[in-house]
């Protein structure tokens, strides 16, 4: 039943702060995000106090440099201001509980590797001697050539052969600073058979498996079955070992990660008590130590709940700072022991933020609701479903409006229409004036629907009553290439549109990416906690594009991003705010064009273009084809080569 509390008294206008409401971009737009004027998306790229930059122009604007759309926009200014967020929390939290200890970041280089990525965090970061990890070879190729600073750490995770372990060894005498990190017990044979051989040794860690409560979706890279790290009776062996090889001066860093987007504060706080015991003891054990490493796993508010949900996390980057400081230094104090440089390998929490990915939409699928014009002689059931129409209509023109009269004409609509089904099939209907009925009802619903503040909790009969009604948004998009978390695990981020946020959006949808998979859409989103499978989206206007953008995709999309139907990367740009006003444009990086993705699987296009000419030749010849339809052909096969994967209008 419709309850009358339910409903909110109507108004004509929507406002701007309706749109934010929402769209929930209070809480998940930051500092960054916001609805200007125009009412269009605003981006203040350096926070609040800094200047503005409208989305849409900003998209327009790049279009006509031909910069095609789908787009992902890098706004280097946002990174920068992230990370000065991150170390201020730190500073911040060791000047209030007068830490005896300092703060030193590492960025994790698998959660963006792109080279104008890393070499903007280098760049910005290098004041607090920002650092990398690196998790494979190939990412220590990137942090050990990206790294020119004497006191930037580098942290060598992931499983490590002689070779890694040499390099990371050798690197020391660049005057880098790598720290291998033990992560499986095999490895200590192998750094002290390589510091024998090298007469050099490394500074050496040791990453701890961790037995605290653990939750999420990466909740088992915690516990005794978690993937990395030793367990106490291997930690022993190890610090054996080491003591043994004459090493042990060399441990200087104890490292755990209990799994990345950490819902819950309590069990960061649970895991931190551990792994601070643990450090106390290696101490005790006659391990040099100095470097406690937190790992990665600060989390990131998708939906802006704060709430120990998977989109969500229960804390601010100021409490996580607290939490890491405080309890720290709360078991070294006790233990009397000097208090370890603290780091973190906080990746998604600095660059989710910084990227948007923009892209438009190509058309609707709606469900059909015209009215279908008077026919000679209608049937009962016909003028009945009329009648409910027009009564619907009479009441959404009323200013206050009794929800128990909404349900009592649904109610009246749905029994013609069963009514109608019926005589149809006794064959007292036409197919023809069957559609009628059922172009009536959706009309019906349609007219209801439209009554309705889309912005209020809704009653659940009417709630399905917009879903049936909802629409398809053809998206010029490839989630599998630029959303693929999105689908490979549940993944939610802030999806909306980027212009006519003062137009009320009166059409709940979903989008239906280009591949030709039924896997490819986007029918999770963002709602305060929960989740919600359509979107308040506005009607498409002929000739106008609608254009929608992804946030806080930052983090882990592009490289887990895949060629399903070979469709390839997207155009990126950098952007940052220009010193005295407006912006410029630091870095663009085109996509792929269909030539690089045929060759990423193998094919040659120059043969495959060869084999159609060839092809059409014979065609020619046999008469089958004029000889300007084959050079228009062979134009449009060439052009598409050398363009972009994605369609253009
Ligand atoms: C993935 C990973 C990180 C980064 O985690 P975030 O949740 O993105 O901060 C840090 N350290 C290690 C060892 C990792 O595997």
């Amino acid at each position: 039943m419709i309850q009358a509390n339910d409903f909110q008294p109507k108004r004509n206008t929507w406002t701007l702060q309706d749109s934010a409401v929402l769209y929930g971009l209070k809480n998940w737009g930051d500092d960054y995000f916001s609805i200007n004027e125009q009412g269009n998306i605003a981006v203040n790229p350096q926070g609040k106090q800094g200047a503005s930059l409208d989305l849409m122009d900003l998209v327009k604007e790049l279009e006509g440099r031909n910069l095609k759309l789908p787009l992902l926009i890098r706004f280097d200014d946002i990174l920068e201001d992230r990370l000065e967020k991150l170390h201020k929390a730190f500073e911040k939290a060791i000047k209030h509980y007068k830490y005896k200890g300092h703060y030193k970041g590492v960025f994790p280089v698998k959660c963006n590797q792109q080279r104008h990525v890393v070499e903007e965090l280098m760049r910005c970061g290098k004041r607090w001697n920002f650092g990398l990890e690196a998790g494979s070879k190939a990412e220590l190729l990137i942090a050990l050539s990206l790294i020119d600073n004497e006191k930037a750490l580098l942290i060598c995770n992931g499983y490590k052969d002689k070779r890694y372990i040499e390099t990371a060894i050798l690197a020391r005498q660049l005057g880098r600073q790598p720290v291998i990190v033990i992560e499986e017990p095999d490895e200590v044979e192998r750094i002290i058979a390589a510091s024998d051989e090298l007469g050099a040794s490394p500074i050496i860690g040791i990453r701890a498996k961790l037995s605290s409560r653990s939750s999420g979706r990466w909740g088992n890279s915690i516990g005794e079955q978690a993937k990395f790290g030793l367990s106490i009776p291997e930690i022993l062996t190890c610090v054996d070992k080491l003591r043994a090889a004459n090493l042990l001066t060399d441990l200087q860093l104890l490292h755990f990660h209990i799994g990345s987007q950490i819902n819950d504060i309590g069990i960061l706080k649970d895991a931190l008590q551990e792994a601070s015991q643990i450090y106390v003891e290696l101490n005790h054990l006659g391990a040099s130590m100095g470097y406690l490493d937190v790992g990665g796993g600060l989390g990131i508010d998708y939906d802006g709940s704060r709430t120990a949900t998977p989109a969500s996390a229960n804390y601010s980057l100021q409490n996580y700072a607290n939490d890491v400081v405080a309890t720290v230094q709360e078991c070294c104090e006790s233990n009397c022991i000097s208090m370890p440089t603290l780091i973190s390998e906080s990746g998604r929490a600095i660059v989710s933020h910084f990227s948007v990915l923009i892209f438009n939409i190509l058309g609707t699928s709606v469900v059909p609701s015209a009215i279908p014009p008077i026919q000679k002689e209608e049937c009962l059931t016909v003028r009945n479903l009329r009648d409910t129409l027009k009564y619907i209509q009479k009441i959404n023109k009323k200013s206050q409006v009794d929800p128990s009269e909404l349900q009592e004409a649904w109610n009246d609509a749905i029994k013609f229409k069963d009514d109608a089904l019926t005589a149809f099939r006794l064959g007292y209907l036409s197919l023809r004036e069957r559609a009628i009925a059922e172009q009536l009802t959706w009309a019906c619903a349609k007219a209801l629907v439209e009554g309705l503040p889309l912005n209020d909790f809704l009653p659940k009969e009417l709630h399905t009553l917009q879903s049936t009604l909802s629409a398809t948004y053809y998206a010029n998009l490839s989630i599998f290439r630029s959303a693929p978390d999105t689908w490979a695990i549940q993944q939610l981020f802030p999806v909306m549109p980027i212009h006519r946020l003062t137009e009320q959006p009166k059409q709940l949808g979903h989008f239906a990416d280009l591949t030709c998979d039924s896997d490819g859409k986007l029918s999770r989103f963002i709602d305060n906690g929960q989740v919600k499978s359509l979107l308040e989206l506005h009607k498409i206007k002929p000739g106008e594009k609608y254009v929608i953008g992804m946030f806080l995709g930052g983090a882990y999309q592009e490289v887990m991003g895949n060629l399903h139907n070979l469709f390839g990367r997207t155009n990126a740009v950098h952007v940052r705010l220009a010193p005295e006003s407006g912006y410029k444009l630091n870095h663009v990086v085109r996509g792929n064009t269909k030539s690089d993705v045929l060759e990423a699987t193998e094919h040659d296009p120059e043969l495959l273009l060869e084999k159609l000419r060839v092809a059409s030749e014979q065609a020619i010849q046999k008469g089958n084809l004029k000889i300007s339809d084959a050079r228009r052909l062979m134009d449009h096969l060439e052009t598409s080569l050398r363009q972009s994967t994605y369609l253009h209008k």
